[in-house]
């Protein structure tokens, strides 16, 4: 690679000092007189919403606002296509594709936690003379933003970015991992469904699920009852996501989250927070609340953040320590938007932060190894220490977990007697 293209690469990279961070990128991108929240970005609305249709929403991760807004953009004419994750054949479970009917949207739906590659997509609709939505988590969202800022032909064709907020990514073993101990090794694997939900349990309570090739049903699980299904675990979490600091999509037209607040979690079907930046998005919703096809409520900005409230603890606080930790160690940081320090953090968060930076770099060797001579139990047994460990820090207390439960019953016996 040549100076002129590694300096090109570096600048669209997400993760190189030489591009733009999330704060200049949406200033450049959005409207100068909108709010903005350190937290969340700039915004003009703020909702938890579902789709009403209980048969439809049913097939989507939480409140299926992701794939309806796909939906109406493509009905509207404001794209001729979507790019998004979706089923694949061949080696990979999900891959990146380009939907240009309703039937390929809805068939394509629920977060797909796999490793996925925008780059061949991309390469596909350059130049077709057609616009398109992208749909992607904020790392690769901003990715995209880089690339249409040096891009002119693909500037003019990806006119909207849908943002998903991200936890983290997950590398294939996530998926194998987990069907494995439902009796499916890896190479058996013909489909996974991260998302099955539930009707007997709130919103929370979705499973895990898995087809074997040749087999007639899914096998499924809860993925609390399976080792690395906890996300706080992080289990087999690129690097990458331990430098991020972008929670609410910042440079996406509009972004998408599980509802996780006790008055949506009651619900099985599921609900989205959602933070619009685009007018257009804002219009279609309003006219879907009009229609009775979405069910909206206007959120507080402070309701948004506390959705999230565990992937700022991530995010924020705990990248601070991860910066400082590897200048400590003498180790090469990217630039942030949050300064390095350990400044009012307490000694047990510190000990979560650094036990699941550990817990997570490990998983990839323990299954690899597991892999490797065909025995599950190397990667369980090598886990079982880390995990605990883990727990041990991070357990919340009797009174936390008691108000925790509490205010969830309280929302699922008002639901029980309104519905
Ligand atoms: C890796 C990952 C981590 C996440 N972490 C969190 C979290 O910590 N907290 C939280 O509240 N929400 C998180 N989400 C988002 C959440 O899981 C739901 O995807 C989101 O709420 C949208 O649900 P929905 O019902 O509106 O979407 P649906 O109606 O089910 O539609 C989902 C849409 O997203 C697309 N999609 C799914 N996965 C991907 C992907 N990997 N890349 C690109 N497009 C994709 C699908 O193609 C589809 O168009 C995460 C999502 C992913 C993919």
């Amino acid at each position: 690679m040549d100076q002129k293209a590694r300096e090109l690469a570096s600048k669209v990279c997400p993760w190189a000092d030489e591009s733009e961070d999330e704060t200049e990128m949406a200033a450049r991108l959005f409207d100068s007189a909108l709010p903005r929240d350190e937290r969340i970005g700039a915004y003009r609305r703020t909702l938890a919403a579902r789709v009403v249709a209980s048969d439809r929403v049913a097939g989507s991760s939480s409140g299926g606002m992701t794939s309806w807004v796909a939906q109406r953009l493509l009905e509207e004419g404001h794209v001729d296509g979507i790019i998004h994750a979706g089923y694949a054949s061949g080696q990979n479970l999900f891959d990146y594709r380009v939907s240009t009917t309703v039937e390929e949207i809805l068939g394509n739906r629920k977060s797909m936690y796999y490793p996925v590659s925008f780059s061949e997509v991309l390469e596909l609709i350059r130049g077709d003379g057609r616009r398109y939505a992208f749909v992607g988590v904020p790392c690769f969202v901003k990715a995209v933003r880089s690339l249409t800022s040096v891009d002119a032909e693909l500037d003019k064709q990806i006119v909207f970015c849908l943002g998903l907020v991200c936890g983290h990514l997950k590398s294939a073993a996530y998926a194998e991992s987990m069907a494995w101990q439902l009796g499916v090794k890896p190479d058996a694997i013909e489909q996974v469904d991260f998302r099955i939900k539930n009707p007997e349990a709130g919103s929370r309570g979705y499973q895990f699920g898995v087809k074997a090739i040749d087999a007639d049903e899914f096998a499924s699980s809860s993925p609390f009852n399976l080792v690395g299904g906890s996300w706080g675990h992080s289990v087999f979490q690129p690097n990458a996501c331990n430098f991020c600091d972008d929670i609410y999509a910042e440079t996406a037209d509009v972004v998408f989250a599980d509802a996780w607040l006790p008055k949506y979690e009651s619900d099985w079907r599921g609900h989205n927070i959602v933070v619009t930046r685009s007018e257009i998005v804002d219009q279609l919703i309003e006219a879907g609340i009009a229609a009775g096809l979405v069910e909206a409520e206007d959120l507080e900005v402070d309701a948004v953040a506390k959705a999230q409230a565990g992937n700022f603890r991530h995010r924020r606080l705990g990248l601070r320590v991860r910066l400082m930790d590897d200048i400590k160690a003498g180790k090469w940081v990217p630039r942030k938007r949050v300064e390095p320090g350990y400044e009012g953090i307490s000694a047990e968060r510190l000990g979560v932060i650094r036990q699941r930076r550990h817990l997570s770099a490990e998983s990839f060797g323990l299954f690899e190894r597991a892999k490797k001579i065909d025995d599950l139990s190397v990667y369980i047994r090598g886990m079982a220490p880390l995990i605990a460990a883990y727990d041990r820090w991070s357990r919340p207390s009797y009174v936390k977990r008691a108000v925790g439960k509490l205010k969830r019953t309280f929302w699922s016996m008002k639901r029980r007697i309104v519905e």
